[in-house]
């Protein structure tokens, strides 16, 4: 039985936020500001959240955040105005619609509309073929803070087999994508598992490192994993709990089986989550230099 290395999210992600304030630093000597914007059509109370928290972030590190909010009934193109709107705005090099949109708009048509090189979440079709033919600009937040996590604790990819459980377009494809690269932070051998995977537990046990991007609480346990494993867990799940909010935050993976097996494992929460906020700065901070022509060493 080993006792796994906690990899601390929140320290990581600090790190790069301090790096950031270099760059953010360079960038105001030569009168500029980063600005990122976010979008929300609607009133989602999780996605309020997450816009607050990427504001507060903002604040935080000096970048310049607006906020719109779309009504939840307006047509798209009220929306498509916003962006229209946002493209053209130069104090805002970055802007992102938090996702889940209401049932009536195409959140990919949504995606199209935004100029890729604001497209700070790396979503936009410009981007994610960008990323594939290995020319990345703005690596997705959540896939590029794993490869920082993974690089912090000196984990190396390269040579290493990946299996990555979790297919969606904004974390288990482009880190397969990621990994898969010729590059320094890349150079794995990547199996990706989906809902149709058979015998899921025979790609997790044969893999130098798991990662959990499933949106189902505890999926991948201690048993599915060989020993010495890199676990990092993407997931992020509200269970019914004896709490004070009645529900506690729970990863895809089981941490208590998981971490007597693996040599090192990330918390829920304080492992990736932190990680997806910081790049997302990071993002915005690389699109500001871009469009301002002001070079910055990024962290
Ligand atoms: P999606 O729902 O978009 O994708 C989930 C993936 O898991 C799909 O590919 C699905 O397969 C696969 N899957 C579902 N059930 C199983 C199963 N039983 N066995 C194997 N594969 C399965 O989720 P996201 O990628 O958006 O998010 C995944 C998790 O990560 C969620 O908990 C989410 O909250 C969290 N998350 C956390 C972030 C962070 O910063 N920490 C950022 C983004 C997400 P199929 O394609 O066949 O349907």
């Amino acid at each position: 039985m080993t006792d796994a290395e906690i990899i601390d999210g929140n320290a990581v992600a600090g790190e790069i936020r301090d790096g950031l304030s270099g760059a953010i630093e360079t960038l105001a000597d030569a009168g500029a500001r980063p600005g990122l914007a976010t979008v929300l059509m609607g009133d989602d109370p999780a996605s309020q959240t997450y816009v607050n928290m990427k504001q507060r972030d903002c604040e935080e590190v000096g970048i310049d955040g607006t906020h719109v909010d779309v009504d939840g009934d307006a047509p798209a193109e009220e929306l498509y105005e916003t962006l229209e709107e946002l493209n053209a705005d130069s104090d805002v090099h970055g802007y992102l619609v938090q996702n889940p949109v209401p049932d009536h708009i195409d959140y990919r048509e949504v995606i199209r509309r935004i100029d890729p090189a604001k497209d700070v979440d790396g979503f936009h079709p410009e981007n994610v073929g960008r990323l594939v033919a290995g020319d990345a600009r703005f690596r997705p937040c959540t896939p590029h803070g794993v490869q920082k996590l993974l690089e912090a604790y000196d984990i190396e990819t390269e040579g290493a087999d990946v299996t990555i459980v979790g297919r969606s377009q904004i974390v288990g494809k482009p880190l397969a994508n990621l990994l898969l690269q010729k590059a320094d932070d890349g150079n794995a051998t990547v199996t990706v598992c989906h809902s149709r995977t058979e015998e899921l537990a025979a790609k997790t046990r044969n893999a130098d490192i798991v990662v959990a991007a499933v949106g189902v609480p505890e999926l991948v346990d201690g048993s599915m994993l060989a020993p010495g494993t890199v676990v990092i867990d993407v997931g992020v799940n509200r269970v019914e709990a004896d709490t004070e909010k009645g529900y506690e935050l729970v990863g895809d993976v089981d941490f208590e089986s998981a971490r007597e097996v693996a040599s090192a494992i990330t918390p829920v929460p304080g492992g990736v989550g932190p990680m997806t906020r910081a790049m997302l700065l990071y993002n915005t901070v690389r699109a500001a230099s871009e469009q301002t022509g002001v070079d910055v060493a990024l962290p």
